[in-house]
């Protein structure tokens, strides 16, 4: 009997990660790859991707990540600027994570590249460069759009570095994809939009009530009165998630079978 590398549980047939971990990673890295090799991406995509970004904020764990990789990409997008010493950012030195931690996370998510003591922008940055954000006041609908992606993108991104360093695991980022995936393997030939809560208790795994109330108050647009990933909180015990992310986990199905039907071949 083998364990799960991410979330410990038993596998069923020795193999590395259960199989909810399995498409959480596939959708993590589906999602990095077609964002970044796609021009532009597509509509599903960053729709879902924009749902995405409250993960890590006001969360002490991995606060530092977030925080040094918005001002990195501050820095590369709005100052223009090309490369950064690294003793010019300031969040590494505000957080209870070491600092060569920080930067190696983030180096992992692509976000930026390290060259002696410079930091360059990694292709995720790169990619987010090319955005047009001069000529637009931030408080358009467009430049507004534009930043839930780039949040969501970031997110998505240290999501993917944190899971394939293994050392810290982001339980919260990974409760929302065990969800996502759960719905996936759950429903049937069409994607179910009603959450039953006992999926999202399971996905939460060995968190406190109190963690899972969180994520249901941001979720729910209880903290900031805009809801993320779910429409409603239904009063048949489950969360109905919106339009988008029903047409994501259909999206990302069917390119998780096709993978496996690549792999059959
Ligand atoms: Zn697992």
């Amino acid at each position: 009997m083998a364990r799960c590398e991410i979330c410990k549980v038993y596998t069923q047939d020795g193999s590395e990660f259960c199989q909810r971990c399995e498409l959480s990673l596939f959708q993590v890295t589906d999602i990095i790859k077609t964002y970044v090799e796609e021009d532009p991406p597509p509509h599903w995509l960053v729709d879902a991707i924009g749902e995405l970004g409250w993960i890590f904020r006001e969360y002490p764990r991995t606060k530092g990540y977030l925080n040094t990789a918005i001002e990195v990409t501050w820095m590369f997008i709005l100052e223009r600027l090309d490369e950064v010493g690294i003793d010019d950012i300031a969040e590494v030195n505000h957080s209870n994570l070491p600092r060569d931690k920080i930067l190696t996370i983030l180096e992992e998510a692509s976000i930026i590249t390290i060259e002696g003591e410079k930091v360059f922008p990694g292709i995720i940055v790169q990619k987010l460069r090319k955005v047009r954000w001069e000529g637009y006041q931030m408080d358009t609908p467009q430049i507004k759009s534009k930043l839930l992606e780039l949040h969501g993108i970031l997110t998505v991104a240290l999501t993917q570095s944190m899971l394939n360093d293994k050392e810290y695991i982001p339980r919260r980022a990974l409760a929302v994809f065990h969800m996502l995936s759960d719905n996936m393997i759950n429903s049937g030939e069409k994607i179910e939009p009603v959450i039953p809560d006992y999926v999202f208790d399971k996905a939460c795994g060995e968190m406190s009530e109190r963690q899972k109330n969180k994520i249901r108050w941001v979720m729910s647009g209880f903290i900031d009165g805009q809801t993320k990933i779910i429409s409603d909180v239904t009063e048949r015990n489950g969360m109905t998630i919106k339009d988008e992310m029903v047409k994501y986990c259909e999206k990302m199905r069917e390119r998780w079978r096709e993978r496996d039907r690549e792999r059959e071949i």
